[in-house]
């Protein structure tokens, strides 16, 4: 009986009020939406679910946030969600930016602001010297600066990146780059979150490591599953 009441209490009162569902005994079951009706018997479960999510559907409090910050298009945010999808298989990286993109990645800001008991106060575990912010973590502090310009120097002529990153490019993502670079920024934004954790200092050799790493992951897999033009196209000749 208490699960059924959990269930019953569960489903949000709008969806118990709202939007009429009706049975005709003539008409097979409908939705009506604002301006379309979906048959449920002539409709595909794709159809259904992509219109009950359209109905349903409110953007994330982490969407104004970065729009706020960065002036994102509202277009481009079908792009950034779909980022790390595109340019990664490996779980842990398509979710940590996740936790970016949702902006529940914690920094030392943001627990010191929680009152966390983990931090004595919001400053950088890096430099010390700054509040430990998304974009000074990610970007500006002195001991990530460093990092980015030598990513720059190393594969920048091959890869097509600016000279200098912007936060935006770094903490999101850029729809212009390739699935490559993207995957690099992505890469080197987790090693430096590691090292955050392990409370040591980021460094290119790691990052290195780590992108050749990926490289020889995602070969063997591409012999395995006969697509090594796919990787091919994606990596080609990049100089490790
Ligand atoms: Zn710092």
């Amino acid at each position: 009986m208490l699960k059924w009441q959990g269930i019953i209490s569960a489903i949000p009162l709008r969806w118990k009020t709202g939007k009429p569902v009706y049975v005709r005994p003539e008409l097979p079951i409908c939705i009506c939406g604002e301006d379309e009706m979906i048959i449920l018997s002539l409709s595909t479960h794709k159809q259904i679910r992509k219109h009950v999510s359209k109905e349903f559907f409110s953007a994330p409090t982490s969407r104004s946030f970065f729009n706020r910050m960065f002036d994102i298009e509202q277009t481009e945010w079908t792009f950034l969600y779909s980022m790390p999808f595109l340019v990664t298989v490996y779980t842990k990286l398509r979710e940590f930016q996740w936790k970016l993109n949702h902006n529940i990645l914690y920094t030392n800001a943001m627990l010191f602001h929680m009152n966390s008991p983990l931090v004595a106060s919001d400053n950088c575990t890096f430099c010390d010297n700054a509040c430990e912010t998304l974009v000074h973590l990610f970007c500006e502090c002195e001991a990530v600066e460093c990092i980015w310009r030598a990513i720059y120097n190393l594969w920048g002529q091959y890869l097509k990146c600016p000279r200098k990153f912007s936060a935006k490019q770094i903490i999101l993502g850029d729809k212009h780059f390739s699935n490559l670079l993207n995957h690099i920024i992505l890469m080197t934004k987790m090693s430096i979150y590691v090292c955050k954790l392990k409370k040591e200092l980021p460094s290119l050799g790691k990052v290195i490591a780590d992108v050749k790493y990926t490289k020889n992951i995602e070969h063997k897999i591409s012999e395995r599953k006969n697509s090594l033009p796919i990787y091919l196209n994606k990596w080609s000749d990049l100089a490790i």
